[in-house]
């Protein structure tokens, strides 16, 4: 007996040392009088409020971030209420205005009829995982946008192309609207490269796409880099009309920066060569058939003699 009740004694001993020395900040709530019966001292070196401090559930939600309280309050008092084991995740606060993140795991007490006696429960500092998730929430934002953008130039890349007009495609079938492509092409431009070095041909291809992203105004028009030294534009809602005003518009802005290229043979001056098209897609067309009638036209402007337009006419 007595060696059982000496083990009892040395037990809660080192329970008490083990709680208060855990990463884990222990407490205790009476369900009765919804004051703190027990919290950790290791609060204290935590949030900076001393453990004398934590006197009632009041004390605990107004530490709570004003963004989080309602939430936490609201679920935590509900699950304690139907007797629910719980955590919650929340912003504690700091005497000095900082905020810590923790999660609170509870576990809830039952008296004998079954009523809820008290509330047990851990409070765990996450604000490092809560920072690891950030900065990843950040990352994941980043290469997102990365993967959909030509790194060189910075407008979409041709996996965007693909998936918008994937996209624009059953749009314009379901609406039955027209759909527009352009297709151009830098002329010469391995003879630019050659001349004036690959570096002025990337800074070349930067020029034009800030040109061409300035031709096309509409919210859903898109330009893209399709490859090389070709790009493209997709211009939603666009018939044949607008859409031939919309190359000349390309073509003249880019003639227009007047960006020497001794070596070509089509002018002293950058020039390109684009394809036109137009479709209101019906059940049989495919984006691919589409696109390689435009890119065709892209052809028939470079045998032309280049620095010109095809369309449909
Ligand atoms: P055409 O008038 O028939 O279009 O002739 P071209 O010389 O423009 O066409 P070609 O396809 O023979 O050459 C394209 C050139 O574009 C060759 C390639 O080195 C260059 N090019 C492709 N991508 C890049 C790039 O990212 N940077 C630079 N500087 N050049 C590139
Ligand atoms: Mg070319
Ligand atoms: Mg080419």
């Amino acid at each position: 007996m007595t060696d059982i009740a000496k083990d009892g004694e040395i037990d809660s001993a080192v329970y008490k040392t083990l709680l208060e020395s855990t990463q884990a900040i222990p407490w205790k709530i009476d369900w009765q009088t919804m004051r703190f019966a027990y919290i950790g001292p290791q609060i204290e070196s935590l949030l900076g409020w001393p453990p004398a401090s934590w006197a009632s559930v009041e004390d605990w939600a107004a530490r709570i971030h004003a963004e989080d309280r309602e939430r936490v309050v609201n679920y935590c008092v509900a699950q304690s209420k139907a007797g629910v084991d719980h955590e919650a995740d929340y912003r504690a606060l700091t005497p000095d205005g900082r905020h810590v993140w923790i999660r609170d795991v509870v576990h809830v007490v039952r008296n004998e009829d079954g009523g809820v006696d008290s509330l047990v429960g851990f409070m765990f500092d996450i604000s490092e995982r809560k920072k690891t998730e950030e900065q990843l929430t950040v990352l994941q934002k980043e290469l997102e946008a990365l993967s959909f953008k030509d790194g060189l130039t910075g407008v979409a890349n041709r996996r965007m192309f693909d998936s918008v007009l994937e996209l624009e495609w059953a749009n314009a079938r379901r609406n039955n609207q027209p759909l527009s492509l352009i297709m151009l092409d830098i002329d010469y431009f391995k003879q630019y490269n050659d001349h004036y070095g690959h570096l002025q041909g990337d800074a070349c291809l930067k020029r034009v796409a800030q040109v061409l992203s300035s031709a096309a105004t509409r919210a859903r028009d898109l330009v893209a880099r399709f490859g090389g030294e070709e790009f493209v534009l997709v211009l939603p809602e666009t018939n044949e009309h607008s859409a031939a005003k919309i190359a000349e518009r390309c073509r003249s802005l880019i003639f227009k920066e007047q960006i020497p290229h001794e070596k070509s043979r089509a002018s002293q001056i950058l020039t390109v060569s684009l394809g036109v098209g137009t479709v209101t897609p019906g059940h049989r067309d495919e984006p691919l058939g589409f696109i390689a009638e435009v890119d065709s036209r892209l052809y028939q402007a470079k045998q032309r003699g280049r620095n010109g337009i095809v369309n449909g006419d």
